[in-house]
Parts: C-alpha cells; structure tokens; sequence
C-alpha cells in the first residue's frame, strides 16, 4: 500500500495493484518513490520547492495523458500537471498525489509552406526555436530556452519578439485539450471559442493541452542582440535617457534593463565580477543595419564598461540568460507591471537595486507595447496590455543559505513600488492567494474565466495552478 493525497487534500491508502495497472497502461514510465529516478523526476526548476508525489506519470503521448487523468479522477487523487517545471511557485509538483509529467512528449512539426508548427505539451522553448529557425520561422515566446512552451503559452507568453509580433497566445492557433473526464477537445477560433479564450491565458485550469498549433512569423535567422552594461552609479541618469529613448522605439526593438552584480562568466572581464552594474540588452527583429542605426545613441549614452550587442543567430540570443537562471538555485520572485517610468518609479528602482547582495540576483524590467499592445484587451484573456513595463523582482541563492535575507529584498522593493502597480501577468505570480489572481485577470474576465471553470472542471480536478474555482 502506498500513502496518497487526494484533491481535498485527504491522505488515503493505494493499493499496490492499482499502481501497477496503471504502469502497464501507460506507454511511457511511471516513476514510484525510492531511487535515482525519482529524485531526479520529482525536482523542478526552482530548488526551494521540495515535495514528494506518491507517482509519477512520464506520458509518452495523449493516450498516457487520458489513462492518468481517468487513474487519478476514479480514486480521487490530487494531480499536478507538468510541462518545462518552470512554475516560479512550483505549481507542476504535488505532495501525496499523482504528477502527470509531459516531458516526454517532444513531438514538433514544422509546416514551412503554410507558416504554422504544431508542438506538443513537452517542448521546450528552445527546441521549438531550433526546428522553426531552420526555416528562418519563429514563434514569439520567452527568455531562457529550458521554460516550457505549455505553462508559457498557457499563461501569454512574453519575450524578444511580442512588440513585432505579440505575445505567443496571439500566435495560437488550436490547441488538443484533455478535460478533466479524460476526453479530447479541440478548441480554436472557429472551434469551442469559449474554451479558446480561456486557454490563451486561464492557465490549466480547464485541461491538459496535449498539443499546441502556432502561426509562425519570418525572423532572421542572424538578429542584432545583446546586453550593454554601465555602472550602476549611472542608473539614475541611464533610466532617465532610456525612458525617452524608446518613447520612439520601432516594434522590432525589445529592451530590457537588467540591474545586477555582474556574473562571473566568460563573457565578462574579471574585473567586473561582482560589481554593481545596469544593462540594456536588446534584441532588434529586423535587419541587422537598421537596428545598428537604432541602437546607436543607446551605445553612445554614458560611459559603457562592456557593449555585448553584436549581430548572431537569433537561437544564440535566446540562450544569453540561460545559464543566470540554471535549475536547482532557489529562487524567489515578485513581478508587477507599471505604465511609465516616471522618476519615482526610477528612484525605488535604482535605491533597491544598489542594495543587490546576492552575486546571483539579477531583476529585468521589460519594455512592454508594440504588437502586443494592439490586440484588443477582451479577445484573449491576458490581462494588462496596455501597460508600459513589467518588473520582475527575483532574488536567486545557489541553496537555502541567505534565501531569506534575499526574499526579504524581493518583498521590500516590490512593496515600495505598489502605488505604481497596474496590472501583473499570470505566469509571474508566486503563490499570492485568490485575490491576487483576480487582480491579475481583472473581476470581469476572471469571473467570466470561473463560469468556463464549472463549464470544463466544475470539480476543480485542476486546482494545483494559478487556481480560478468554479462559480
Ligand atoms: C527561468 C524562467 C524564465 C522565464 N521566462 C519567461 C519569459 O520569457 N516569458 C514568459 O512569458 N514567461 C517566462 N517565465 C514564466 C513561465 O512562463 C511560467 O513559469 C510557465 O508556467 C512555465 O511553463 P512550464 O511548462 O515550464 O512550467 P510548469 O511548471 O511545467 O507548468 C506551469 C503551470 O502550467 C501548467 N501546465 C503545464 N503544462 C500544461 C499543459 N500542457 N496543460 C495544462 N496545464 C499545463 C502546470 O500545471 C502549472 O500550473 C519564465 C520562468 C522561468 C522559471
């Protein structure tokens, strides 16, 4: 017997046999506590989050999803549904309950002639790069290549390209989607728009997307890219020109401004190891000669101890951040967006960000607008369009030692700027309460977003989520 959490929580014996029938339906492994592959399975992106799922379901495909979501609903089990583990608060593993784990579901199909990709529940944002680039295609998407493309795209999807060509759910097509019965259903514009709506934004909380569609857009594959850095002393000024700089800015420049010790990594010379610095790193989707002339007068502000930008493949640009943000280091994050940079604004940023400790904390701010900023408020339901940038506050350790001291900066700096908050994407939420997951859609796009809850999950089968209950 084995000792299991049910969704209410209850801890609840299972019989051995009924684990073992379910690892003879499923085509891929399920993993059961004890041995190196547990451990390994059971671990998320962030290392502060240490929970134990009495099993483990790798899907190798949709038949493995329907069998583990039918084993988990007809025993009551609480289930957490796991697509890249890049969850901030680690929402994609449970205690006591049954994790369906997507991972193994790689499959991706480019279609170079009708500009779309299919990808399934277990892509990587860098994988699908990879394929689509091959064709000089794109989907807009994140940052760090390891996030999933499923939690991402489920959320709204911000990166290097939404102010050419908007977030990724502005670039979804259809998407297959398990309910919490076990069924099939395919939603799209023309197809369970009410479900459509809900996906590009709500989260999992009507089902488990097997496989998402994209439209894809021409990009490089060579972009202008990179980050310059100055000291931190010239922040103040730097904010100040930065803010009216990209008051013009074309929608093939993204910025972001990222305040930090500078790493100790290659690209870096040693002797600014650790030293306050503030960057701007771009990246321009569109020649490499127009975006030299746009970056200019940015390269030419202050005195800039390193100018990183250069013209690469646009696959190369999307790793720049990746090994900032390696699994395992414990991380804490508070995000919110604002509608200006005003000097306020700036003076909180630049007070905090001169209190950084942590060699490893590093917190951007993005330059939102652009493309994604046209798409009207109502047709999908992120929230927050209109804002002018999103702060990302996180603090990073390499294990539990000075975490809280760390945490504790994170929640000062992002209460300091709460009079300034407008709005906050879904995806940067931590676990913050119900309330907070209001805000974050708004009282009527999420009460419409509940009523599709009774609709697809009026059992709230999938609670372990940025949670939206059925009315
Ligand atoms: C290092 C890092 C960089 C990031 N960069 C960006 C960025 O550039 N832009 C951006 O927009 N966001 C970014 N994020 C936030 C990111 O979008 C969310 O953390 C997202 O949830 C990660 O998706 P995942 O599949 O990796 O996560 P998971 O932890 O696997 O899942 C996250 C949530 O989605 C649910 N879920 C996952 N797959 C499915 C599925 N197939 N069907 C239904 N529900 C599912 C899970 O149950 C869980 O609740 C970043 C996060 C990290 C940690």
């Amino acid at each position: 017997m084995t000792t299991v959490t049910t969704a209410t929580s209850q801890r609840v014996q299972l019989d051995e046999h009924a684990a073992d029938e379910l690892a003879t339906t499923l085509r891929g492994e399920l993993v059961r506590p004890g041995g190196g592959a547990y451990e390994q399975r059971r671990r998320v992106w962030n290392g502060s989050i240490d929970r134990h799922p009495a099993l483990i379901a790798r899907c190798a495909g949709v038949a493995d999803v329907i069998a583990a979501v039918r084993f988990a609903r007809t025993r009551g089990l609480g289930v957490a549904v796991r697509g890249g583990g890049h969850s901030f608060p680690g929402y994609s593993v449970c205690d006591g309950g049954l994790v369906i784990d997507l991972s193994p579901m790689k499959g991706i199909r480019v279609d170079p002639e009708a500009g779309t990709a299919r990808a399934q529940a277990g892509v990587l944002i860098g994988e699908l790069d990879r394929e689509t680039q091959a064709f000089g295609l794109a989907v807009p998407a994140g940052i760090v290549t390891h996030t999933g493309v499923a939690g991402l795209t489920l959320g709204g999807g911000m990166g290097w390209l939404m102010r050419k060509y908007g977030l990724t759910i502005d670039q979804l097509r259809s998407v297959d989607v398990i309910t919490a019965d076990g069924d099939l259903v395919k939603a799209s514009a023309t197809e369970n728009v009410d479900l459509f709506w809900g996906v590009r934004g709500g989260g999992g909380n009507f089902g488990i997307v097997t496989e998402f569609e994209f439209q894809l857009n021409p990009l490089g594959p060579v972009v202008l890219g990179g980050p310059i850095y100055w000291p931190m002393a010239e922040s103040p000024k730097l904010l100040r020109f930065y803010r009216d700089w990209i008051a013009d800015a074309p929608d093939e420049l993204m910025t972001m401004v990222v305040h930090r010790r500078a790493p100790a990594v290659s690209f870096v010379p040693p002797e600014l190891h650790g030293q306050l610095v503030v960057s701007v790193a771009a990246c321009y989707a569109g020649s490499v000669e127009d975006g030299e002339k746009v970056l200019r007068p940015l390269r030419e502000f202050g005195s800039p101890v390193l100018d990183l930008c250069e013209p690469k493949p646009f696959v190369v640009h999307q790793s720049m951040f990746d090994p900032i943000f390696p699994h395992g280091w414990w991380y804490y994050f508070r995000a919110c967006d604002v509608a200006e940079l005003t000097d306020e604004v700036i003076d909180i940023t630049v007070e905090h960000a001169t209190r950084i400790r942590s060699p490893l904390t590093a917190f951007p701010i993005w330059h939102l607008g652009g493309a994604m900023a046209r798409v009207g408020e109502d047709e999908t339901v992120f929230n927050g369009r209109a804002a002018g940038h999103t702060f990302n506050i996180s603090a990073a350790t390499e294990t539990a030692d000075g975490f809280d001291e760390e945490r504790e900066w994170v929640r000062t700096f992002w209460s300091a700027l709460a009079p300034f908050h407008t709005s906050v994407y879904v995806n940067f939420l931590m676990d913050e309460g119900n309330d907070r997951i209001r805000q974050a859609y708004g009282p009527a796009k999420y009460d419409r977003l509940a009523a599709l809850k009774r609709r697809y999950d009026p059992g709230n089968f999938f609670r372990l989520n940025q949670n939206i209950p059925p009315v």
